[in-house]
């Protein structure tokens, strides 16, 4: 599903990073895997978060990538890859104390593999037609229900995250590639918060149903 992506404008904080070859898994010109990041607090988050995020939802990405020309965030079904734009990423974990929020829309992309590897897809879309917004609803659930496990061992602002998923709404409701309207993301992250569970096939099932009574439309 080449549509899976969130996107946010560029910000100017420079990172270091390693400069060897390509990981592979991270294939594109720009890319390169989080372990090349040289060593300081963003790489420290993002290897735990993927280490957390793999635990959560029991599955293992081919590779987690920082790609340096794109602007959102996406999962690549076909190579199995996580890729976070750069900049997107440090516009959205800035001021630092939005570190979670970033974490937040890396959930939302793991989200989508945890709905490939489970075959949500197909059934998302037989819920209700209105497809990629049932599946992105659903990832939304998701991600709030990791976020909701993160918060026992972090602290996190669920009204800064649930902000967040506000602001990633769209309005555009007649447009296949439509997300979601931003009080609709809203609930959807939150709903999942909430829902206290450590197993992640009942957080899905859960969703399922939360997205199948929203009826995406
Ligand atoms: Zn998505």
């Amino acid at each position: 599903m080449g549509g899976v992506r969130t996107y946010l404008t560029a910000c100017a904080v420079a990172i270091t990073c390693g400069a060897g070859a390509a990981q592979a898994g991270c294939s594109g010109p720009y890319q390169y895997g989080v372990d090349e990041l040289e060593q300081n607090v963003v790489k420290q988050v993002l290897v735990t978060t993927r280490d957390e995020i793999e635990r959560f939802f029991d599955f293992r990405f081919d590779a987690f990538c920082m790609d340096e020309e794109e602007y959102g965030a996406y999962y690549d079904i076909q190579a199995n890859t996580l890729v976070v734009g750069l900049e997107f990423f440090l516009e959205v974990a800035n001021p630092p104390g939005n570190i979670n929020r970033a974490i937040g829309v890396i959930a939302h992309e793991a989200a989508h593999a945890f709905q490939t590897k489970h075959g949500l897809l197909n059934m998302l879309v037989e819920v209700n037609p209105h497809r990629v917004k049932c599946i992105e609803l659903h990832a939304d659930f998701l991600a709030g229900g990791y976020m909701g496990w993160r918060s026992r061992l972090y602290d996190v602002d669920v009204t800064n995250m649930s902000e967040m998923f506000y602001e990633l709404g769209d309005g555009q409701t007649n447009v296949d590639g439509h997300h979601g309207l931003g009080a609709e993301r809203f609930l959807s992250f939150r709903q999942g918060f909430q829902t206290v569970t450590d197993d992640e096939i009942t957080l899905s099932s859960m969703g399922i149903a939360y997205v199948s009574q929203a009826k995406c439309d």
